[in-house]
C-alpha cells in the first residue's frame, strides 16, 4: 500500500476516510463561511473524489477529521502489540515521530512475544530471519533507516517523514503474518492430514 500524506492544496493525497490515494477538489472560504475563488484565505476544505468526504483545513493544518489513520491490523496480532499499533494510528497525522516511537515499541514487544530479547531491533529481526522471516523484511528495515539510525541513537527510530512511518505499520503486519499467521495456517493444514500421511512425513524427515 502506498501512502501520500495529506497536504494543503495537493491535487491528491491518501484520504483519511477511504485510505486511497485520490484526487482532491479544493474549496476556499472565509471566516463566516462564504466561499471564495481566490486562495488567499486561511480556511479551506478538500473533497475526496473517491468517497466524497471532506477534510477541513486551517492554514496548512488539517483539523478534521481528527482520526489518524487506520491500516487494518493483521488478525493474528497479539493484543499487547495491537493496543500500541492502534494508538500509533490515532496520533499519526499529528505526530509522525510520536507514532514512529510507538511503532518501535510495538516491534520490540512483538519480538519479545516471538521469543527474542526485545532490546535491539536489529539483532532481534536478524534472529527472526534465521527462524523464517524473509530477509527482505530486514532489508526493508534498513531502507527505512531504522537500523541505520541506531549507529547514532541506539535503538531509536528518529523520523518525521509520514511516508516512512507508514511503512512501519506495514512492517509490523508483515512480521505478524510470517511469524504467527502463516505458521498457524500451516499447522492447521498439517493437523488435517490423515495420520498415515503424518507418519510418512515424520519418517521422511528423520
Ligand atoms: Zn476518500
Amino acid at each position: 500500500m502506498e501512502y501520500s500524506p495529506p497536504k494543503l492544496k495537493a491535487k491528491s493525497f491518501t484520504c483519511p476516510y477511504c485510505q486511497t490515494i485520490s484526487q482532491q477538489n479544493w474549496v476556499y472560504f472565509l471566516w463566516e463561511g462564504r466561499t471564495v475563488t481566490h486562495e488567499h484565505t486561511k480556511f479551506s476544505r478538500a473533497q475526496c473524489v473517491h468517497c466524497m468526504e471532506h477534510t477541513i483545513w486551517v492554514g496548512e493544518t488539517m483539523y478534521y477529521p481528527d482520526k489518524g489513520i487506520s491500516i487494518p491490523p493483521n488478525e493474528m496480532m497479539p493484543a499487547s502489540v495491537l493496543k500500541i499499533y492502534l494508538e500509533a494510528g490515532s496520533i499519526y497525522n499529528k505526530s509522525p515521530r510520536g507514532a514512529a516511537a510507538l511503532l518501535r515499541l510495538g516491534i520490540q514487544i512483538l519480538c519479545k512475544e516471538l521469543g527474542e530479547k526485545g532490546n535491539n531491533i536489529n539483532d532481534d529481526i536478524g534472529n527472526l530471519v534465521k527462524k523464517g522471516l524473509p530477509p527482505i523484511v530486514k532489508e526493508s528495515l534498513d531502507s527505512v533507516r531504522v537500523i541505520g539510525n541506531e549507529a547514532v541513537h541506539p535503538g531509536q527510530i528518529d523520523t518525521e517523514d509520514p511516508a516512512t512511518v507508514f511503512g512501519l505499520f506495514e512492517l509490523i503486519n508483515i512480521i505478524v503474518e510470517y511469524m504467527i499467521a502463516l505458521p498457524a495456517k500451516v499447522t492447521g493444514l498439517y493437523g488435517k492430514l490423515p495420520q498415515g500421511k503424518i507418519d510418512a512425513i515424520k519418517k521422511r524427515d528423520v
